[in-house]
């Protein structure tokens, strides 16, 4: 009798364990929002914390040897205009995924998706 209770407590510990494994993964996958940081030098200069505004929006960040233009919208964000030397910068395109960068090495910009995925998963 008494293995059957311990039975019986072992399979609900199962199954919240296989709750939370779920909703953290959840969290992981579906709750993810990715955000953007934007560096100048090595200081964070600027969040941008929505990515899929209504309306696609552009915002000018001047450094000491010049300007870029950042534009957000659909998810992503890119460089869509500089006056550095090699325009890598603009070259690189559009990043929506978390890890990615965007550099501007001669303004000494980064542009870097992170995802607060994580603490979304905090229950
Ligand atoms: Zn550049």
């Amino acid at each position: 009798m008494k293995a059957k209770k311990n039975l019986i407590w072992a399979v609900i510990l199962a199954a919240v364990c296989l709750i939370c494994a779920a909703v953290i993964l959840y969290g992981r996958l579906g709750g993810e929002n990715p955000k953007a940081e934007i560096y100048l030098g090595n200081e964070l200069i600027k969040t941008v914390d929505n990515l899929s505004p209504d309306e696609e929006y552009s915002f000018r960040i001047d450094c000491k040897d010049g300007y870029n233009i950042v534009t957000v919208g659909g998810g992503k964000i890119w460089v869509s205009e500089s006056d550095c030397a090699n325009r890598t910068c603009v070259n690189a395109g559009k990043i929506s995924g978390g890890g990615q960068t965007i550099i501007c090495a001669p303004h000494k910009l980064v542009i870097r998706i992170t995802s607060d995925s994580q603490t979304d998963a905090v229950v």
